[in-house]
């Protein structure tokens, strides 16, 4: 009985941690990715590519390997692999025909990568609100924000649940807007029958190693379109010296980079690929574990998978009714942390308080390319145009950072007993 109540009696109040070891780092690779590196080393060909007009323009045998196998994966008509999503969405927002004063709606909640490939363009990010179950664009905010030089929406896949893509698509269709889907947390995720980053005009993956599967960095480009792929695959490797050869005649933005992933990257891709499903299933089923466990907890709110939806918890990010429970949220995150649980994150970035966008300076000091005269000039990043954002960054998100650890089922107990106990004290924080 005494050994029960000292046991409970909280880490931040001085009682023994749940977690005394940390968690093992989440490892996708295996014996199969070393064998497959190794293989390339030993060839001496660790890449391929020749930025001319050339039989070597679209990378070696490893690259058109990977790309192929992604293709019948993924289920789509083209794949171009890059250096990393970033990357990749660089390609999309110039391939898709993005001009300089034109305006993409982007998520406040994603990766700081989206809106800055849009001004990487001389483009305008315009920052669009949440959905509070789900946390990916709200389609309310993007009708709301769209203007005259709207020409793209970014649709981000965010912590792993799909975005609602088909009210999206008619909202694209109804405005006649370019849709580029950012399926980097939830590879392997499925809306109805397809799988996220396959329905927009060109969608894609990152394979950086925050990411269910890696190469170290890089990235996958998918399209249905013929004419997007070929652009994508120009943008990639210094397109301007290649057009001639691939008779291009509308050569706007096939401003040529080196965005090309190399032979080793693509042959550890080829074995991390097969291995998806595998990860994401165990991903899931560690998720549910969790939520079955905490949905008795107060005032907590277990993240939702919508009907016709796969989630695949890049992130297991839940909502906590403060004013319910009578705790700060920062309280509970410390209290999670000194019971020795890593990785519990409390709100996300909302990207339209970053200093870039505050300011509105990137190129130059002078506010290019928001001064510019192609650019409309009351684009609006205060304070307050993202509420649902606001509201869930300043308050009530929690966030378990799923890609940080590879959880066994006793590190998962320990997990669940952590939240359980916090919980069980709740009135001792506040
Ligand atoms: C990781 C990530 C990116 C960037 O991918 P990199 O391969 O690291 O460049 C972009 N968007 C989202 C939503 C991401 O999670």
């Amino acid at each position: 009985m005494v050994n029960r109540m000292i046991n409970n009696k909280l880490a931040i109040h001085g009682g023994d941690k749940i977690i005394k070891n940390p968690f093992v780092k989440y490892n996708s690779l295996g014996a199969e990715e070393v064998e497959a590196a190794r293989k390339v080393v030993e060839s001496g060909v660790l890449s391929q590519f020749i930025g001319a007009d050339d039989k070597d323009f679209l990378g070696g045998e490893k690259v058109k390997e990977f790309e192929e196998l992604c293709k019948n994966y993924f289920n789509v008509k083209h794949v171009v692999s890059v250096n990393s999503w970033t990357s990749g969405l660089i390609a999309a927002v110039g391939a898709i025909g993005i001009e300089p004063g034109d305006e993409v709606i982007v998520p406040t909640w994603t990766m700081c990568a989206c809106p800055t490939s849009i001004v990487h363009w001389n483009a305008i990010p315009v920052f669009a609100d949440i959905e509070s179950e789900t946390f990916n664009i709200n389609p309310d905010s993007i009708i709301k924000n769209i203007t005259y030089k709207t020409k793209a929406i970014m649709a981000v896949d965010i912590f792993g649940h799909p975005s609602n893509m088909k009210v999206i698509r008619e909202i694209a269709d109804k405005y006649n807007l370019k849709v580029i889907s950012d399926a980097a947390q939830s590879p392997g995720s499925k809306y109805f029958n397809s799988y996220t980053g396959t329905l927009g005009d060109i969608g894609g993956y990152s394979l950086n190693y925050h990411k269910h599967i890696h190469t170290g960095e890089g990235g996958i480009l998918v399209t249905n379109d013929d004419l997007l792929a070929e652009r994508l695959r120009l943008i990639r490797n210094h397109g301007e010296a290649a057009v001639n050869g691939y008779d291009i005649k509308n050569i706007e933005n096939i401003i040529g980079y080196n965005f090309r992933l190399g032979e080793i990257e693509c042959a550890i891709g080829i074995e991390q690929l097969k291995k998806l499903k595998d990860l994401v299933d165990s991903r899931i089923r560690i998720a549910n574990t969790i939520s079955s466990e905490l949905k008795h907890l107060d005032g907590l709110q277990l993240p939702i998978v919508k009907e016709n939806c796969t989630h695949v918890y890049y992130s297991y990010s839940m909502k906590i009714n403060i004013t319910e429970i009578g705790v700060e949220r920062s309280q509970i995150a410390n209290a999670l942390a000194a019971e020795g649980l890593d990785g519990v994150a409390e709100g996300y970035a909302n990207l339209h308080m970053l200093p870039m966008y505050q300011k509105k300076i990137a190129y130059g000091s002078s506010g290019f390319p928001w001064n510019s005269e192609l650019s409309r000039k009351d684009v609006n990043y205060n304070k307050g145009i993202c509420p649902i954002a606001e509201e869930l960054h300043d308050n009530s998100l929690l966030s378990i950072e799923m890609c940080m650890h590879q959880l066994n089922d006793h590190d998962l107990e320990l997990l669940i007993k952590a939240f359980k106990k916090v919980w069980g004290n709740l009135d001792k924080l506040k």
